[in-house]
């Protein structure tokens, strides 16, 4: 069954066939998959209990280069959400312009609810079933939800044991074993250089600017710690058990200490700073001039879409905003940028990481940080340049450069 996200991803897609004229043929390739792979994977418990999980990898399209796409470990995922998540990484790798395909994948576990030793026998029990179809020529895997650099080292290991030392088969590990420096914050810095040029364009003074920022996660934290060195006020950060708010502005720093000192398993609920605490929702529709969703899909609907007060909206997660909500957020002049757009630093950056390791040469942290600027930059002037041409949304303009550039691709090629 499809995922309900799927609809919204059709809608998306659909508006960009219609305005590159691309025929009914050619636009049912474009959204299909190009292979999908769902495995058992067993694991004999610590209790002595079995429990069998389900292992998925979708690989959407190879027509720019290797698959790409990172490794969802939550009890929610299925090969239909996979379905989903790989077509945005096709065309968030296209918009950014690198030479990438699109893919994603993960497991249905709760990583919460093991222990260390579990979560490693079963990512290698993992890679052993997908390592023929894994490689740096044609798939590379990187972290997602539930999964972290310590997990990507897992894989390098595993992969490499059948095929030899190979680095470049996974991205987002530990600097020790071949990652890039910025890689863990790449997402957030990312997202936060985005929010910097559309407040920009769209008159809203970043320095003294309320923002609230669902999640506070890898992509949240960075974000958050980001914008408030550039002088924005973090009034409210939600996380799944509450929304902390403070009208003076939350103490970024020291909760990134904190959550950091904590291997990041601490709960915004018990850390130790002066704020209220509101309902989960409550950081989605609150006076702010920007809102960032940074945490998980579809929270932003046709239900509150009408609730939303900020003046920006930014989409630090994958698909927040669902088909509807965007209609009705269009409709009260509301700028948006997509997800495609604004959360592309972490591909980029893994980008980056996987030619360090083919050249075996590792780069400064200000020469990563710089070539990201100047991928961020070039992806903005496109979506910018495309919609100001043709009146669209930033979304509707980011999808029909990126589907222009992968049918362009897939064309170039041959069927
Ligand atoms: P994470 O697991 O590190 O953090 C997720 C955050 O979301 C946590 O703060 C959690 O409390 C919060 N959360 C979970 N369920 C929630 C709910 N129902 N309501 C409100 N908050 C909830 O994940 P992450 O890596 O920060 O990823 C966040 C989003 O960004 C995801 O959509 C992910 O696909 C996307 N993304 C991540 C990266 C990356 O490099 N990590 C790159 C691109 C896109």
């Amino acid at each position: 069954m499809a995922h309900p996200m799927n609809d919204t991803l059709n809608c998306y897609l659909a508006e960009a066939f219609e305005f590159l004229d691309i025929d009914a043929e050619q636009a049912f390739l474009l959204s299909l998959p190009n292979r999908e792979v769902r495995c058992e994977l067993p694991l004999r418990r610590r209790d002595g209990s079995l429990r069998v999980f389900q292992g998925y990898r979708v690989q959407h399209n190879r027509s720019r280069g290797p698959f790409k796409g990172g490794l969802r470990f939550h009890p929610d995922m299925d090969l239909a959400h996979a379905q989903v998540l790989a077509s945005l990484m096709t065309w968030k790798t296209a918009l950014a312009d690198l030479p990438l395909g699109g893919a994603k994948g993960g497991i249905n576990c709760d990583p919460h609810d093991l222990t260390l030793t579990e979560r490693e026998a079963l990512t290698k029990k993992f890679v052993r079933q997908i390592a023929c179809l894994i490689g740096p020529d044609t798939d590379i895997p990187a972290p997602d939800i539930g999964t972290d650099e310590r997990v990507m080292a897992w894989i390098y290991d595993a992969y490499s044991g059948d095929f030899g030392d190979e680095p470049a088969v996974v991205t987002g590990k530990p600097l020790e074993l071949g990652g890039s420096p910025g890689r863990t914050q790449a997402t957030g810095r990312g997202v936060a250089r985005l929010t910097e040029w559309a407040a920009q364009r769209h008159g809203i003074d970043l320095a003294g600017a309320r923002v609230a920022v669902q999640g506070f996660g890898n992509v949240g934290r960075y974000l958050c710690e980001s914008l408030a060195r550039q002088g924005a006020r973090i009034v409210a950060i939600g996380s799944s058990g509450t929304t902390l708010y403070n009208g003076d502005g939350l103490p970024v720093s020291r909760m990134l200490e904190q959550a950091e000192a904590a291997e990041n398993h601490l709960a915004l609920t018990d850390m130790d700073v002066r704020a209220e605490q509101l309902a989960v929702d409550a950081v989605l529709t609150g006076d702010v001039d920007i809102l960032l969703p940074a945490a998980v899909e579809c929270v932003i609907t046709e239900q509150n879409a009408a609730d939303i007060r900020a003046r920006l909206v930014v989409e630090g997660a994958n698909m927040p905003v669902t088909a509807e909500a965007d209609r009705l957020l269009r409709e009260r002049d509301i700028p948006v940028v997509p997800d495609i757009l604004a959360n592309a630093g972490g591909v980029i950056v893994s980008y980056f990481e996987w030619v360090q390791n083919r050249q075996r040469m590792g780069w400064t942290e200000e020469q990563v940080s710089d070539a990201l600027d100047r991928h961020l930059a070039r992806a903005w002037k496109a979506v910018s340049r495309c919609g100001a041409e043709a009146k669209l949304s930033y979304r509707q303009a980011a999808y029909a450069v990126a589907v222009r550039r992968v049918d362009r691709a897939m064309r170039l090629r041959g069927f």
